[in-house]
């Protein structure tokens, strides 16, 4: 039922790639995408990123969802992420609707759009992204015909401020619970449900919140008076779902980015849930009990997951690493498998207090990036408050550890504002980042960075600090500056996360319904993006919540009495108000509270009955005795500094002794990636082959393939070329059979071939020229009118190729690395003719320009200047490449 060709980017779209920045986010056709005919589907679920590509394709409760719906044959999932407004420019300017990226629908034509609200900046996005579908971003001017929009996400816990929005919120884990929505979806499309029936029924699903369904009512001084369903049938409170992962494998084929993005590797969840109980973490108080995958399923989905990427990197993901039960077995069986395939390890998210010197030595094996620790708090008094102690001296000691395994980059997040700071706790940072520099000196250690984060303290919902506020403005300045003062100055780098952003983040968590207007006002005023600090627009954001009448200090600033009614506390979230406010009174008391997988049950009503933690280490026991002889003995610590200052002995790598050139295409979707983007994704394919690629040396070893001279963005590639060293000799024609079986990026095929000496001339040497092909029409009515430069009448074309092929030189400007240059376009060009054109094109010609180590010209911009201006301007251009080797 799959099939991954029959759809490609709609031409219409097309010259809009072209003008915008990084195209191949909204191009589709990666690898391991998953392509079904709509007309033989029950229902499909848009899943949406409210946010760009880039960030979206590595959030891994994406992927999940994405394999787990399409692996059912009667439904499909198919993506969507917000446009950067320079292609959300493009879009409204042509009057074309925002798509999937897998069918290329627009937006409007599935029957569910599930949102996923990671946090709370992105808020805008989802009414840019809705109104870009053109899809009424209020749940109440949204009829039948329109998809239900759903949210799920750490958002979903505190969901009123876009209760005007969404449809219904789905709370917990989406594992399940989303089959049910896709369900009820398919049932209410094939009777033509009633829109009101349909939301009633959703809202019978537990885990569902289907906000319209409920009433608030306000107290005189602003705060809840009260949330009540607005009738006996719809459930009062509504619990969130949990699911235990090991009950399935997650993502084991992900679709691979054709961009690079921020987490380009595989992911594997091993542990759901964190029990440390930090009092300021939401995720840490929402995801309880502990969900661990046993060690062989970990593997499993390692194997499976890199067969079918070909990634070079594995990530073992979790709220807190190192917690996992079985780390260390986990950690060499995989050093076992992968070091030798080059393919490295990381360990997203280390606690200080669990950070174990021989995991670190596990993770070292292959490569080397920063070491991130959050001691969250400068003091020992302010830990224990927020619930995360951890001992200083032992925290500098693992720093020395760390050091001594030859990192020299160690970043530190640290927050401002926490519930009882004084100046004491900020002396603290100070202290740490002197004594850490101090330390790495005493080691001969001279070139440590230390990156230190400083972020504002955020109430959260859910969480023992639920009823802070946040200090007032001008009081953060003063501890920023406090700190930033007296910080050292060598050796530090300090970053400060924006002020305001912290505050509408707190604004927003613990919001109202009420902020459904402030956040419209926003959007509409363009608002957008605004977790990024380039986009975000504190000034607008202020003059809409003037415009709406609300104060954000009232929500940010103000503490919450201890009888308040909270805005979302219908939504009853594990663990329960009263283990909360016995929290709260702990930190104030500077008690600290164990963690409850090492030691007894807390009481915070997440388990059933006590304990219902699901853990590899019981399931993983009678295993490890077996295993014992197979494993490799662990490193200690300190022989991971290999005597000298954490230098690792660097070998070699051996010579390679075999050299191919691989002949391939860049069509289709492939034509709007960017050349390194395009390296990746032939590394990857290399990789999945088994093929033994030679590398280059270093803390970061490279595959040693090379590729021919970059295409300008939007051309298709039929002749290029990829030079492969090998470290043995390969059967040509079984290796290339067998690099033809591995899926790639649409677009991409291999068409031939060949040995060539080890020492013969680079690809960028070889090739000599490029022969072109372009063709070109007019763009089509619904498209912004731009005067056309270049002509589409054939005889106007050969006049014009004839005036430049008389000339003796055609003296251009170029722009090369922002300095403009001057060329002689006359003497790059060998040949120049038109040709007869494609069907549905008026006009073509061919063009071969000389390439001298790399250095050509555009034919494009030759093209433009044969005709007096922007040959791309109001036509639809299609331009193909041939390299012609010497
Ligand atoms: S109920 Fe007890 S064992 Fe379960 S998560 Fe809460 S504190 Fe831990």
């Amino acid at each position: 039922m799959a099939s991954r060709n029959s759809f490609h980017i709609p031409e219409a779209y097309e010259p809009l790639l072209a003008k915008v920045d990084r195209p191949g986010r909204y191009a589709g056709g990666e690898v391991n995408v998953v392509i079904k005919d709509p007309s033989r589907l029950r229902a499909t679920i848009a899943l949406a990123f409210p946010d760009l590509y880039d960030l979206g394709m590595s959030y891994h409760g994406f992927r999940i969802l994405y394999e787990m719906i399409n692996a059912r044959e009667d439904f499909a999932a198919e993506r969507v992420f917000t446009p950067w407004p320079d292609f959300a420019r493009e879009l409204r300017a042509a009057s074309l609707p925002l798509t999937t990226l897998e069918t290329f629908r627009p937006l409007s034509a599935v029957e569910i759009i599930g949102f996923t609200l990671q946090h709370e900046l992105c808020y805008t996005n989802v009414l840019e992204t809705l109104d870009l579908a053109g899809i009424p971003v209020r749940a109440a001017d949204r009829h039948g015909a329109f998809p239900l929009v759903i949210a799920g996400g750490e958002g979903a816990y505190s969901p009123e401020p876009m209760a005007d929005f969404i449809d219904a919120f789905v709370l917990g884990d989406g594992e399940e619970i989303v089959f049910e929505a896709l369900e009820a979806a398919a049932r209410a499309r094939e009777h033509s449900t009633p829109r009101e029936t349909f939301l009633r029924r959703l809202a019978a699903i537990p885990g569902v919140y289907v906000p319209s369904l409920y009433e608030v009512a306000y107290n005189a001084d602003g705060t809840i008076a009260s949330v009540r369903p607005v009738d006996e049938t719809i459930p009062a409170a509504i619990h969130p779902r949990v699911y235990d992962i090991s009950k399935s494998p997650g993502s084991v084929r992900p679709v691979v980015p054709l961009i690079r993005t921020v987490q380009d590797r595989t992911v594997v969840e091993i542990r759901r849930g964190c029990v440390h109980g930090c009092r300021f973490c939401h995720a840490g108080m929402i995801t309880r009990p502990v969900r661990e995958r046993p060690v062989e399923q970990v593997l499993d989905i390692v194997r499976q997951s890199l067969a079918s990427t070909g990634d070079s990197e594995v990530s073992l993901l979790s709220l807190s690493t190192a917690d996992y039960t079985e780390i260390l077995p986990l950690l060499r069986r995989l050093n076992a498998e992968l070091s030798e395939r080059r393919i490295s390890i990381s360990l997203p998210s280390l606690r200080i207090s669990t950070f174990d010197v021989a995991l670190a030595a596990e993770v070292s094996r292959v490569r080397r990036s920063g070491f991130t620790f959050a001691p969250e708090a400068g003091s020992e008094r302010l830990r224990r408050v927020i619930n995360k102690p951890v001992d200083e001296a032992e925290f500098l000691d693992i720093i020395e550890s760390v050091l001594r395994a030859g990192w020299k980059t160690i970043k530190m997040y640290f927050m401002i504002g926490l519930p009882g700071e004084t100046d004491e706790d900020l002396d603290g940072i100070v202290r740490i980042a002197a004594q850490a520099l101090a330390r790495a000196k005493s080691i001969g250690v001279h070139s440590l960075t230390l990156n230190i984060t400083l972020s504002l303290f955020v109430p959260k919902p859910h969480t023992p600090f639920q009823w802070e506020g946040q200090i007032a403005r001008e009081e953060v300045r003063r501890r920023l500056s406090y700190v930033r003062d007296r910080l050292p100055r060598r050796g530090v780098e300090l970053k400060l996360s924006p002020l305001e952003a912290g505050i509408l983040e707190a604004v927003f968590a613990r919001g109202d319904r009420r902020l459904g207007a402030v956040i419209e006002h926003a959007w509409r005023a363009g608002c957008r993006f605004d977790g990024w600090r380039e986009a975000f627009r504190p000034d607008v954001w202020s003059e809409a919540f003037t415009a709406c009448g609300l104060d954000p200090d009232w929500y940010s600033a103000r503490k919450r009495g201890k009888d308040e009614k909270l805005p979302y506390d219908h939504l009853e979230a594990a663990p329960g108000r009263r283990y909360l406010e016995q929290q709260r009174d702990l930190a104030a008391e500077g008690q600290v509270t164990p963690d409850c997988v090492e030691n007894p049950c807390g009481g915070c009503d997440a388990c059933a009955k006590p304990k219902e933690h699901v853990l590899a280490r019981s399931r993983s026991q009678d295993l490890a005795a077996g295993e014992a002889a197979s494993v490799p003995a662990p490193v200690p610590a300190r022989a991971a500094a290999a005597g000298k200052r954490g230098k690792t002995p660097q070998t070699e790598p051996p010579p390679p002794v075999m050299r191919v050139r691989l002949r391939f295409t860049k069509t289709d979707a492939l034509r709007f990636i960017a050349h390194l983007d395009l390296a990746e994704a032939i590394h990857r394919i290399v990789r999945r082959s088994g093929a033994p690629v030679a590398h280059t040396q270093g803390f970061n070893p490279l595959p040693r393939i090379a590729l021919s001279p970059p295409l300008p963005l939007g051309f298709e590639g039929l002749g290029e070329v990829a030079d492969v060293f090998l470290l043995k000799r390969v059967d040509l024609r079984t290796w290339l059979g067998e690099l033809r079986a591995i899926s790639a990026p649409k677009g991409l095929e291999w068409t031939g071939i060949e040995e060539i000496p080890l020492k013969a001339p680079s690809v960028q040497q070889a090739v000599t020229s490029f022969r072109y092909r372009l063709c070109w029409r007019e763009l089509g009515s619904g498209t912004e009118f731009v005067p056309r430069v270049l002509p589409v009448d054939g005889a106007e074309v050969a006049a014009g190729i004839k005036r430049f092929l008389d000339s003796a030189s055609w003296p251009i400007e170029i722009e090369r690395k922002g300095r403009t240059q001057q060329r002689d376009a006359r003497q790059f060009v060998l040949s120049c003719e038109g040709i007869p054109p494609p069907d549905g094109f008026p006009a073509a010609v061919e063009m071969t320009i000389r390439s001298q180590e790399g250095t050509t010209l555009n034919p494009i911009t030759i093209l433009g200047t044969m005709f007096g201006g922007d040959a791309s301007a109001g036509v639809y251009l299609r331009a193909a490449r041939f390299p012609v080797e010497a």
